[in-house]
């Protein structure tokens, strides 16, 4: 499900915000123009993960529709002409995802980018952490207004028990004074197995001690809340913590990814696959690499065009990535040059495994403008794991010059 429902009686205003939502993110949009006709969409079926809601409607000039619509359930983000800190407050109770003045059109931006912010939030989980019951209710309800995927903990070590089972967690929000273990020190130990690029957490506190923010961030938070907080406020930081973890992540991608295939770079292989190399042979299992390369590949590109010749790569990358696990290293080591470093296969397995992906890839010609490219594929297997990577790397590379030289789409393994 992905629609979105906006009631709004000004028709140019709907019109644009509708457009747009539709064109830049996707979402499917039924407008409404006032009360009436949203409560009649509403009584078919609430399949809405967002309403767009103005609050001055001909038939409910004082934001009626907000209560009809969050009865339903309904996240609900609100807009309107004018906005004086009673009717704020007002609002902000009736637990709204946010309010959004109509004026300027940065605002629609802004606008645009909540709603997405709400499309994304369910795969984030947040772990609430407050020996407080009603603490951790109010904060969770905030939470959930948002539509993230909330986890609640009573105290510290029950925090860290939870975190091993959702290593997925992306923030943690913890109380200072708990019983068994205060809010830095779980800070501290948190930070022990998750660095503040993969999550974000904020410490919170109702003491006025002087330094306690201080003593949170030194400890690895990455932000700060006093009890009692703005809801506003609140979810400023929530959603800045969030957006940044999302920035680094996007970075990480651009950094260790290849554009064209989604696949890893040779970059991402230099720097991780040792680690995962040394750590197979401290546990005395072996590790498989080979080197992939198409083959006459330029005779593609001077046959069907570049484009085809892309079209080719992101084929062969997909199957690729379809035929190991996510824990092996799948790259895209340049040009049409692939590169896999495997761990989950015995050395004895190996040479049949990628006989079969060879087949695979001769037996799945590439469909580009209405043409059937045929295609395949040398490849060269490293079986027995070496001190480093670069060796293992040039034994393969010389098994695939070898397939190559014996006449191209075959399997060599080295010094087999
Ligand atoms: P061989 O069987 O010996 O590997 O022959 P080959 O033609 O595949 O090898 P060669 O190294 O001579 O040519 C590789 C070609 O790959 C040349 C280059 O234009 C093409 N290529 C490299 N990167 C890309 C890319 O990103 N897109 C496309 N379409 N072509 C690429
Ligand atoms: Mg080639
Ligand atoms: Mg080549």
């Amino acid at each position: 499900m992905s629609r979105v429902l906006v009631v709004e009686d000004s028709r140019t205003f709907a019109a644009m915000l509708s457009r747009r939502i539709t064109e830049e993110m996707g979402h499917e949009v039924v407008l409404a123009n006032s009360k009436a006709m949203a409560m009649e969409i509403l009584d078919r079926d609430t399949d809405f993960f967002v309403a767009l809601l103005d609050l001055n409607l001909p038939d409910a000039p004082c934001g009626e529709v907000v209560d009809m619509v969050l009865e339903r359930g309904i996240p609900s983000i609100v807009f309107t002409g004018e906005m004086d800190d009673k009717l704020r407050d007002q609002f902000w109770a009736k637990r709204i995802v946010d309010y959004v003045l109509k004026q300027n059109m940065d605002n629609v931006q802004y606008m645009l980018s909540l709603v997405e912010r709400l499309n994304r939030n369910p795969t984030i989980k947040v772990l609430v952490v407050d020996d407080s019951h009603s603490t951790r209710y109010v904060v969770g309800e905030l939470l959930r207004a948002h539509r993230y995927h909330v986890l609640e903990a009573e105290d510290g070590p029950t925090a860290l028990a939870m975190m091993k089972e959702h290593p997925d967690l992306r923030l943690v929000i913890a109380d200072y004074n708990m019983p068994k273990m205060n809010g830095s020190e779980l800070v501290r130990a948190i930070r022990r197995d998750h660095a503040k690029d993969q999550l974000a957490i904020i410490g919170i506190s109702g003491t006025d001690r002087a330094g306690l923010s201080a003593r949170f961030l030194k400890s690895g938070a990455n932000d700060f809340l006093h009890k009692p907080f703005l809801t506003e406020e609140f979810y400023t930081r929530v959603t800045q913590n969030v957006e940044l973890l999302e920035y680094i992540g996007q970075i990480k991608e651009l950094a260790e990814k290849d554009y064209l295939t989604k696949l890893y770079n040779r970059r991402y292989v230099f720097s991780t696959g040792p680690k995962l190399l040394a750590a197979q042979m401290r546990r005395g299992l072996g590790a498989v690499l080979a080197m992939l390369d198409i083959d006459r590949f330029k005779a593609v590109n001077d046959t069907f065009g570049h484009d085809a010749g892309d079209a080719v790569l992101r084929q062969m990358a997909a199957l690729l990535a379809a035929r190991f696990r996510t824990s092996d290293i799948i790259s895209r080591f340049g040009g049409e040059e692939f590169c896999v470093l495997a761990t989950d296969m015995t050395p004895a397995d190996a040479p049949a495994v990628f006989e079969d992906l060879r087949k695979a890839f001769e037996a799945s010609p590439v469909s580009f403008g209405g043409k059937s490219i045929p295609y395949t594929v040398s490849i060269g297997l490293c079986l027995r794991p070496m001190a480093t990577l670069e060796e293992m790397i040039k034994a393969a590379d010389q098994a695939l010059y070898a397939a190559k030289n014996a006449g191209r789409n075959r399997v060599v393994v080295a010094g087999g």
